[in-house]
């Protein structure tokens, strides 16, 4: 064994090896060490999830080795970040308004790219969150249907963090019945057939949901600093 593989804890293999093989598993590496995800290169991790545009790019220019990696932003994105968000990931999970997708098309168009993104719905209040709320998301729908630069094919919610687990399961099954209701309305370019949810609590309850991406940090790798 390698100083790097021996870096990861070994519930690592376990939870990876129980997740069915339709599902993608995002490794939310934020605030942690390169090593890291090179031991989890090693292991056949192919996902990484950054939520900081300007951590993932130093880490990126550490890893330029690794050519294959498909990297996820996660995190809240600020519009002025919005070229760098393009220029440095492949999917952007947390689109969270109109005007930040607006951005990003334009980024998109300007760099030649075609970055997969979801929509951050909010499904119920939650003031700390950020994320658009299923009205205004439906009431926007025919002008994210023209972006044609991004390949709009996900939503991504997050469940507030104190609520029981009967509201979580009743979230995520919502979120599966927003994307197919939104499939049903004809847009042209807009498809959903990606629904990132579920974390490390509740990542379980997602996918039988129909999570199709999980994004998995502590259970992964145990508790993160706080802070890079
Ligand atoms: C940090 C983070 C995760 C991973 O959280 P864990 O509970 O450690 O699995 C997933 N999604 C988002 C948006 C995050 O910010």
């Amino acid at each position: 064994m390698t100083a790097a593989t021996s870096a990861l804890p070994e519930q690592f293999d376990v939870i990876r090896q129980a997740l069915p093989p339709t599902v993608t598993l995002v490794a939310v590496t934020k605030f942690l060490p390169v090593e890291t995800i090179r031991a989890a290169y090693e292991r056949g991790i192919r996902h990484f999830g950054e939520s900081r545009v300007q951590e993932a790019i130093a880490k990126q220019a550490d890893l330029a080795d690794l050519p294959d990696i498909t990297w996820h932003l996660i995190g809240h994105l600020q519009t002025n970040k919005a070229r760098k968000a393009v220029e440095h990931f492949d999917w952007i999970h947390s689109v969270d308004s109109l005007k930040l997708a607006e951005r990003l098309d334009q980024a998109a168009q300007e760099l030649g790219k075609t970055p997969q993104c979801c929509l951050q719905v909010k499904l119920v209040p939650d003031p700390p969150k950020y994320g658009i709320d299923v009205a205004e998301l439906e009431a926007a729908l025919p002008q994210f249907d023209q972006l044609a630069h991004l390949k709009i094919c996900g939503l991504m919610t997050i469940p507030p963090q104190d609520v029981i687990a009967d509201t979580v399961q009743g979230l995520f099954t919502e979120a599966k019945s927003l994307a197919d209701a939104i499939n049903q309305k004809g847009l042209s370019r807009l498809h959903i057939d990606q629904l990132s949810m579920g974390m490390s609590g509740d990542y379980q309850v997602a996918i039988a949901c129909g999570a199709t991406m999980v994004r998995l940090g502590t259970v992964l790798f145990g508790p993160r600093p706080q802070s890079p």
